[in-house]
């Protein structure tokens, strides 16, 4: 499988250059050059499988065979070791119909650890098998910092740099960030909202001498692999439900940001996955619902929510998906792309709108409503859900469409978002790993939300190369 880019500039890309490559050099994302599709016996004997054979299974249609297969086996299995939780991704069922893909058993609480504790593998592996030295440079609403600093903390030939929004992410998110003393971690507590730091470090990525001078790695949404990693659980999820209902179709609501995870269901949907619809769940912050609604995309005034990991306006993902519904047309995109740098917005036609309104469903969750959903199923079922989960089941009660059985993601753990469990009076237990956070020193730079000031906390940091 070879990579090339939504806008066209860039292709016949491996996928361990892809991978390092992050953000395209032409300023698009990549994509796989044809999506590989799978028949239905594959799928019948996919459904047996592990989640780490599942892994396995889907990496070998994108890897190219560029790492040996002892190698990747040991990477995927040491990924997932980690987790507290066997089957790794387990699905409950929460009522009729409307089932639970609980992504948060990971080492820091969130669904963000299933791609970036196997990216922080597979970083380890390229580091040493390429000699290369490793800058990661990534922006964070809070769940991407934690995982991805936990994911390569401590190993060598590796930096990181995390930029989150200072004052904007939970207590529990802040300290799983600054209370990692390793010398290869840099957190920079940016003045300015997650937009505004994903806007910077996408203008360093987009600085190519910049880039290559420092080596500079993705971890977030922008890099492929991570997108195909959370493929799996997709799947995964899938043959549960079936085994559990019956099943021969489902439908997914993705609690959304970035449009990262929604975009890996979609691309597990073209891969040969029978889903019916993904239902988009947002926040206030609810860019992608209005555009749903209306074709046109455009920012609004940022709102601070209860769920702060999806408190974004600008979904960098949602270029991948754009790509796909006008029909991998890359001319069409960088058009697209430029006016919205320039006009800071874009529409497209009645025609495409049809098309997404026929895969996508989307609906914006706001404070009050995620609140009472969080009491209403701890009342119901005895479950606590986390305001970003909650917001999924929300969607999905109110854009599921009877007839295809709902599966709910769930994003985090309750315990990470406990600002918000408070307000709505129910008392939790904090897991030891959190708990224990609490006594520890942080440590932080706080830095004005400035491109300038950023490169001067990074050229401290990174060795530079000659
Ligand atoms: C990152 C995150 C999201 C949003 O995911 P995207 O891929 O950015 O759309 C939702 N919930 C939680 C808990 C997150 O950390």
């Amino acid at each position: 499988m070879q990579y090339k880019s939504t806008r066209g500039k860039v292709s016949g890309i491996g996928f361990i250059d892809a991978f390092l490559m992050g953000l395209a050099n032409d300023g698009g994302l990549l994509v796989p050059e044809q999506i590989p599709t799978v028949s239905a016996e594959t799928l019948n004997a996919w459904s047996k499988l592990s989640y780490q054979e599942l892994t396995l299974a889907i990496l070998d249609l994108y890897t190219n065979d560029e790492i040996p297969a002892d190698d990747l086996k040991r990477m995927v299995n040491d990924s997932y070791a980690t987790f507290r939780h066997p089957e790794v991704t387990p699905v409950t069922k929460l009522k009729d119909e409307l089932y639970l893909l609980e992504l948060f058993h990971g080492p820091t609480f969130a669904f963000k650890d299933i791609a970036l504790q196997f990216m922080g593998q597979l970083y380890t592996y390229v580091a040493r098998e390429r000699n290369l030295p490793i800058n990661i440079l990534g922006a964070t609403s809070g769940d991407t910092g934690a995982s991805s600093i936990e994911g390569v903390r401590g190993k060598e030939g590796i930096n990181i740099c995390i930029l989150h929004p200072h004052g904007k992410v939970s207590k529990v998110q802040e300290l799983q960030m600054t209370t990692v003393t390793d010398s290869n971690v840099l957190n920079l507590s940016v003045h300015g909202n997650f937009d505004d730091c994903q806007r910077m470090i996408k203008d360093l990525f987009a600085d190519l001498d910049f880039k290559a001078k420092h080596n500079l790695c993705a971890i977030n949404s922008i890099n492929i692999v991570r997108i195909i990693a959370q493929t799996v659980y997709y799947f995964y999820a899938y043959f549960r439900v079936q085994e559990a209902s019956g099943a021969s179709q489902v439908s997914f609501s993705v609690p959304s940001g970035n449009f990262g995870d929604i975009f890996a269901g979609y691309l597990a949907k073209r891969m040969g996955l029978p889903v019916d619809r993904l239902v988009i769940a947002t926040n206030a912050n609810n860019i992608l619902e209005r555009f749903v609604e209306t074709g046109e995309y455009k920012p609004d005034n940022f709102r601070m929510t209860y769920s702060p990991s999806m408190d974004i306006q600008v979904a960098s993902n949602f270029e991948r998906y754009l790509y796909y519904v006008l029909g991998e047309n890359a001319e069409a995109i960088e058009s697209l792309m430029n006016g919205f740098r320039a006009n800071g917005s874009l529409s497209v036609s009645a025609d495409v709108l049809e098309k997404v309104r026929a895969e996508f469903g989307a609906y914006g969750v706001d404070n009050e409503a995620c609140l009472e959903t969080i009491k209403r199923y701890e009342a119901s079922t005895g479950y606590l859900l986390d305001p970003h989960s909650a917001c999924g089941v929300e969607a999905a009660e109110q854009r599921g469409q009877s007839g295809s059985v709902m599966i709910s993601l769930a994003t985090a753990h309750p315990a990470k978002f406990d600002e918000a469990v408070q307000l709505t009076g129910i008392k939790q237990e904090f897991p030891a790993q959190i708990s224990s956070l609490f006594d520890k020193p942080q440590r932080q730079t706080i830095v004005d939300g400035e491109t300038a000031a950023i490169v001067s906390e990074l050229v401290k940091f990174y060795p530079a190369q000659a």
